[in-house]
């Protein structure tokens, strides 16, 4: 039997790995929407292969280049914020859920009302709005699949297993493209060298994030919110290989640890197939030849998104989607280069200064507006000091 299928975010890295898979056994599979940003060249063949129902391109002064492109095709084109909830709102088996930033939040949003099953790679959806996210998915009888490595790791590690035995899970860490620099030069690091990573091939954005370990912070809290575990119960440690992407911690000292190459179409495969497991097209480890496997604690100075990560956990509330914000705005800025590096940290720790004296941050109800509205207001405040900074 075919599964209809959605990709949102299908031009960014989750999203072609996520088509690499589906493009290699197209009989089981029908498209039902495929989403992009701005690139409509790779959306439209993309739509036209596999035969999609409709291609959303976010952009919307790009439609007639989409409509264009799509000429013949019979795939339907369709463009803005209400043509991708609607896409996503399209019935649809599995859904993966791939764009980057707050901006895949309401389409996942749409997406769980149909009672669907939601393969989460956007961890900024949990991060801002975690608690009412997972309700929303059981009101509607939908289910999460967690995508980012770390999370599909544990959730791996935890088949057969009674939440109530884990005492704590470990989440690793690469160490990001600047592990090994002295902490000074961190100060004048370029965007270009932010944006290559030691063992993952993944979007701009994330690169950075994870030289940052602002990816990291939003790990550490994702983890949280998916797997309902304490703030205290989180570890993160430092392996620079990247082959163990989790390890849970059971209270009869047992540790599970997940290893494997770093390619995502692992964890996407995964969540494609579960609860089976299908041969994925992923390098099988030879384990004599990497010979030895690292770990280092972690250190608070070189990362100080860490310390903001426990911040947010503490508080609660809407201060996750105020963070989260407050640090795509921080990154908009140095990508920009309109502040460092080590300022992104800055701009967020004083954004959320600001926002939970005034803002009531962990006062207010949290709902899909109220956190649609403190994600409006951070990226605000944060570009107030990120203008200070600047001058
Ligand atoms: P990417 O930048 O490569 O792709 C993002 C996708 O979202 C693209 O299709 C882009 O066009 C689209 N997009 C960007 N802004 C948009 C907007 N405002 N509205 C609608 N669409 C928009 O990003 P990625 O690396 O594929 O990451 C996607 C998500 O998966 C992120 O949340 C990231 O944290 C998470 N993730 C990625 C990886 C990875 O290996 N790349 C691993 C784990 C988790
Ligand atoms: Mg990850």
């Amino acid at each position: 039997m075919t599964r209809r299928i959605s990709i949102l975010g299908a031009t960014g890295s989750i999203g072609q790995n996520t088509l690499d898979l589906i493009k290699r056994d197209p009989d089981s599979y029908d498209i039902v929407a495929l989403t992009g940003g701005c690139n409509v060249a790779q959306l439209a063949s993309d739509a036209i292969a596999l035969r999609a129902d409709v291609a959303v391109i976010s952009d919307e002064t790009l439609l007639h280049q989409l409509r264009d492109a799509l000429a013949g095709s019979g795939v339907e084109a369709a463009s803005g914020a209400s043509a991708l909830n609607d896409a996503a709102s399209r019935p649809a088996d599995w859904i993966m859920s791939a764009i980057v930033g707050a901006a895949g939040l309401a389409p996942g949003w749409r997406a769980l009302e149909q009672g669907t099953t939601l393969a989460l790679a956007n961890k900024e959806s949990l991060v801002t709005a975690g608690p009412i996210l997972m309700q929303h998915a059981a009101c509607h009888g939908a289910r999460i699949l967690p995508v980012d490595s770390e999370h599909s790791a544990v959730f791996q590690a935890l088949v057969g297993e009674d939440i109530a035995a884990v005492e704590r899970i470990i989440i690793t860490a690469s160490g990001g493209a600047f592990r090994d620099l002295p902490i000074a030069a961190l100060n004048t690091v370029t965007v270009a060298q932010a944006s290559s990573h030691p063992n993952w091939d993944m979007g701009q954005r994330i690169t950075i994030d994870s030289a940052s370990m602002f990816n990291k912070a939003l790990e550490l809290i994702e983890t949280k919110e998916f797997f309902g575990v304490r703030p205290d119960q989180i570890e993160t440690i430092v392996h620079p290989e990247s082959l163990i992407h989790a390890l849970v911690g059971f209270n009869d000292g047992a540790l599970m640890a997940h290893v494997g190459p770093p390619d995502m179409r692992h964890a996407i495969g995964y969540a494609l197939h579960w609860p089976q497991r299908r041969d994925l097209p992923v390098a099988r480890l030879d384990l004599a030849q990497i010979g030895q496997l690292n770990f280092r604690a972690l250190d608070g100075d070189r990362y100080p998104a860490l310390a903001l990560a426990s911040r947010v956990m503490e508080e609660g509330g809407l201060t996750g989607a105020a963070f989260n914000a407050a640090k795509e705005r921080a990154l908009d800025g140095f990508i920009a280069g309109d502040i460092g590096f080590m300022d992104m940290a800055r701009v967020v720790a004083v954004t959320l200064d600001k926002m939970s004296a005034h803002d009531g941050l962990q006062k207010a109800t949290m709902s899909l507006d109220t956190v649609l509205e403190i994600d409006r207001l951070a990226r605000v405040r944060a570009g107030e000091v990120i203008a200070q900074i600047g001058t």
